[in-house]
């Protein structure tokens, strides 16, 4: 299976980071080494120093596609789930400023957090959910899929042009502002509405 993730898909997010609104959504992937799921905890890797939680709605491809228009993208994903996109924000600013990709600082072992799924008819309207992080008790990030600049059909009809969508794939769909770095011994739980979706340690 592969991850597809979505950049800059939140406008507050964007500017946050001082990025410009994308014209089209932003793409990049992540190995299937970098799953980490059942609340194990995140150890913090050497290789950088400030490593941000960035809190996003996961989707999950229940069937094989290519070239999907976005009113039929709706038969491709059955479930949703929470997860964390772990970003290394130095080495990013640092490769993006040399031009390079991103795999070193999006791809890492352990970035790519994923609760359990539950079937999208939970939920009346995916374009209405509210989902949200709280490290150690605090809310940090608070988003619904409302202010997603490319909505989850978008996104699932641009990728499929480009990449073959295979059951199991995720998709990531970005992550709303609030992004902060992580230290050892915070607690990290997210939550779609009321229901805890996922509940770790960084270490
Ligand atoms: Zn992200």
């Amino acid at each position: 299976m592969k991850i597809l993730c979505i950049g800059r898909n939140y406008e507050e997010h964007a500017k946050e980071l001082k990025n410009p609104l994308p014209p089209e959504p932003v793409v990049f992937s992540k190995p299937d080494s970098a799953i980490l799921r059942n609340n194990s905890p995140f150890y913090l890797p050497d290789f950088a120093k400030d490593f941000h939680h960035e809190v996003e709605l996961v989707i999950k491809i229940s069937r094989l596609g290519k070239n999907i228009e976005a009113q039929y993208a709706h038969r491709y994903y059955d479930e949703i789930g929470l997860g964390i996109d772990f970003t290394a924000r130095d080495l990013q600013d640092e490769l993006r400023g040399k031009g390079l990709p991103w795999e070193k600082c999006k791809a890492f072992d352990g970035s790519a957090v994923i609760s359990g799924f539950v079937a999208k008819e939970k939920y009346t309207d995916l374009n209405n959910i509210n989902f949200s992080l709280l490290v150690n008790g605090q809310p940090r990030q608070m988003g619904n899929s409302r202010d997603m600049i490319f909505n989850v059909d978008q996104i699932i009809s641009h990728v499929s042009r480009y990449f073959t969508l295979k059951i199991g794939d995720l998709i990531y769909t970005g992550t709303p502002a609030g992004v902060g770095p992580v230290a050892i011994g915070d607690r990290l739980q997210g939550y779609i509405e009321e229901e805890l979706f996922f509940d770790f340690l960084v270490k």
